[in-house]
C-alpha cells in the first residue's frame, strides 16, 4: 500500500512522532510512506512546522529510514500552502531542502471584503465570491511549477454540491497533465464530516471527496494520481486507502503514482491491490 500524505506532531494540530507514525503505518500494511508535514508558512504559523524545526524533522525521517529499512520505504515530503504571492517564499524552501515529494494545497483563501476563509469552514464554501477565488488560486497553483501534486483539490465537496465543484474544476483538468502535476486522491474525505445539502447539518460518515463522477474525466485527461490517508494521528495511518482504491478501480483507475527525488513513479493498481489483499507489505 502506498500512502503519500501523512502528518506528525510537527504539524502541531496532529499527534504522534515520526517513529510512531512509521510503526503504525507498517502495522496498517503501508509499504511506501511519504511523510508530508505542513511546511512553514506565513499564515497560521503556529499550526505548522517552524523553520527552526526543519532540520530536526528531516533528521527524524532519516533515523526512521535507517531503523525500519527493509520493512517500509519512507520518503521525505512537505505539504505547502498555496496562496497568491506565496511563490517566492515556497520556492526558497524548495531550493533549500531536498525533498522526495512536494504537495501544494489550498487551505486559506482571501475573499475581498471578508475575513479569510479556511477550507474547513464548511458553511462558507458555497459562496460565489469564495468559489471564484478558490478556483483562480487552484489554477495559479497548477501553473506555479512548484509542486508535484495538488493536495485535496476537491475538499470543497464537504460543503458544495458536486455539480458545482465539477463545473468549476472541468476547465482546469487539462492543466494537471500539461504541467506534470498529479491529482491527489485523499482518503480523509471518507472520514471527515460534510454538510447535508437538504438540512445544512454537518454529518459524519458520508463520502465527500474524491468525486467518483470526476474520476473518468481526470483519466480521460491523462492525469496521474497520488493517494494518501492524510493521517493526523498514527491511529489513522493508511486509513481509507484500501477502501478508496477498491471503489475507484471499477471506475477505470489503473495506476497510482508516488514521487521519489521529485520524480514520478507509476505503479499499476492491479499489482498494488494484489499485494494489499494478501496483507503483505
Ligand atoms: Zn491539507
Ligand atoms: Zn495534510
Amino acid at each position: 500500500m502506498i500512502d503519500s500524505h501523512s502528518h506528525t506532531f510537527y504539524s502541531k494540530h496532529a499527534v504522534g512522532t515520526v517513529d510512531e507514525l512509521v510503526r503504525a503505518s507498517i502495522k496498517a500494511g503501508v509499504s511506501i510512506l511519504t511523510i508530508t508535514d505542513h511546511a512553514p508558512f506565513t499564515v497560521d504559523r503556529d499550526n505548522r512546522l517552524r523553520l527552526s524545526e526543519l532540520d530536526r524533522y528531516f533528521a527524524d525521517i532519516l533515523q526512521a529510514q535507517q531503523s525500519y529499512q527493509g520493512q517500509i520505504q519512507i520518503l521525505r515530503g512537505l505539504e505547502f500552502d498555496y496562496m497568491p504571492g506565496s511563490d517566492v517564499y515556497n520556492r526558497e524552501l524548495l531550493d533549500r531542502y531536498e525533498l522526495d515529494f512536494a504537495i501544494g494545497s489550498i487551505h486559506y483563501v482571501e475573499v475581498p471584503g471578508e475575513p479569510m476563509v479556511k477550507v474547513w469552514e464548511l458553511p462558507r464554501l458555497a459562496g460565489q465570491a469564495f468559489l471564484d477565488r478558490y478556483f483562480a488560486d487552484l489554477e495559479a497553483l497548477l501553473d506555479s511549477g512548484l509542486f508535484d501534486a495538488v493536495g485535496h483539490a476537491d475538499t470543497l465537496l464537504r460543503g458544495v454540491p458536486e455539480e458545482v465543484v465539477l463545473r468549476r474544476l472541468e476547465p482546469l483538468l487539462g492543466l494537471f497533465a500539461r504541467n506534470g502535476v498529479a491529482y491527489e486522491l485523499n482518503a480523509s474525505g471518507l472520514r471527515k464530516s460534510s454538510l447535508d445539502p437538504e438540512s445544512g447539518c454537518e454529518l459524519q460518515g458520508l463520502w465527500s471527496y474524491p468525486s467518483r463522477l470526476l474520476l473518468p474525466q481526470l483519466i480521460a485527461h491523462d492525469v496521474a494520481f497520488t493517494v494518501g490517508s492524510d493521517a493526523h494521528d498514527p491511529r489513522d495511518a493508511g486509513e481509507g486507502i484500501r477502501e478508496l482504491l477498491h471503489a475507484l478501480q471499477p471506475l477505470g483507475l489503473q495506476r497510482i503514482s508516488y514521487f521519489q527525488h521529485r520524480r514520478r513513479i507509476d505503479v499499476p493498481l492491479g499489482d498494488a491491490m494484489a499485494i494489499n489483499m494478501k496483507g503483505e507489505v
